[in-house]
């Protein structure tokens, strides 16, 4: 298959649905080989089939982020599967909606296993098995939210903050020992997927005025729609982003410009 990224294997995180599954399905579609990661089995699973139907690769892998086991056997199931990782896309995220008085430090925990704990665990194991492929390139979602505060928001910036310093500190590793492996963060907006829409229900009654008021909060006058986010991630997945690691890459409609 030719593509942008054909000949490369790809592990994307939480790609059942959302901003992974629009991930998987576009570096599918650009030639790599994809492995749908994911806690949800069924969603994932019709993943693979709508990748397989359009003349994709793709296979489905159980994995828990929070699971250092579930990590190894993911890792290494992808190289069995495709003989070589070379992308990684630390999608899964949670969000919990709380004041900080009233956050539980169990919901706090939560959120920051799946957002920080993930991403360092997925990094991890990724790193040994790119180095053996010759390279790679690991993308980690972070958010708006990672370079900007929101109230009622605080273990999620502070988990997406996280992410972008991670990927920074990591980039040094990987760019000064000679492996190959870029490292880099990007940034959404409000993206129109299930997470979103429980924030227009809860915050705004329902989905269509919740869109029109979180659209007002970007320049362009709108909210995101995942393959968006998508677009970005295949550039940084692609050998055309080459030299670009350490980088924070902002798809938010302007959001983060003020
Ligand atoms: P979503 O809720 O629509 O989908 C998340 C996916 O992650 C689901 O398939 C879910 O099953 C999976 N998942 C959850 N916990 C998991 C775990 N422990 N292990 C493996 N998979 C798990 O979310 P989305 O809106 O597509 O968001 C994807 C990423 O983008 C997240 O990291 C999120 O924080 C980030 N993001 C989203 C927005 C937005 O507005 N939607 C904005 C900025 C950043």
């Amino acid at each position: 298959m030719t593509g942008r990224v054909a000949g490369k294997a790809a592990l994307i995180s939480g790609a059942a649905t959302g901003i992974g599954q629009s991930i998987a399905m576009r570096l599918a579609a650009e030639g790599a080989a994809v492995a749908v990661a994911d806690i949800d089995a069924l969603r994932g699973g019709e993943v693979v089939a709508e990748i397989k139907a359009a003349g994709g690769e793709a296979t489905f892998m159980a994995l828990d982020v929070t699971n250092e086991d579930a990590w190894r056997g993911a890792v290494g199931a992808v190289e069995s599967a495709f003989g070589h990782l070379d992308i990684l896309v630390n999608n899964a995220g949670i969000a919990i909606i709380e004041s900080v008085d009233k956050m539980s430090l169990e919901d706090w925990r939560a959120v920051m296993a799946v957002n920080i704990d993930g991403v360092f665990l997925g990094t991890k194991h990724a790193v040994p098995a790119m180095r053996r492929a010759g390279g790679g390139s690991i993308i980690n979602i972070s958010s708006i939210l990672g370079l900007t505060g929101e109230e009622k928001l605080s273990a999620y910036s502070a988990s997406k903050g996280a992410v972008r310093l991670f990927s920074k500190a990591v980039a040094l590793e990987c760019g000064r020992d000679g492996s190959g492996i870029r490292v880099n963060s990007v940034h959404p907006g409000y993206i129109h997927t299930a997470m979103m829409e429980d924030t227009c229900r809860r915050d705004y009654g329902d989905i269509p005025t919740g869109l029109a008021a979180l659209g007002k909060l970007h320049p362009i006058g709108r909210v995101g729609e995942p393959e968006e986010i998508a677009a970005g991630v295949l550039y940084l997945a692609s050998d055309e982003s080459k030299f670009v690691t350490g980088s924070e890459l902002a798809i938010d409609g302007g959001y983060s410009a003020a």
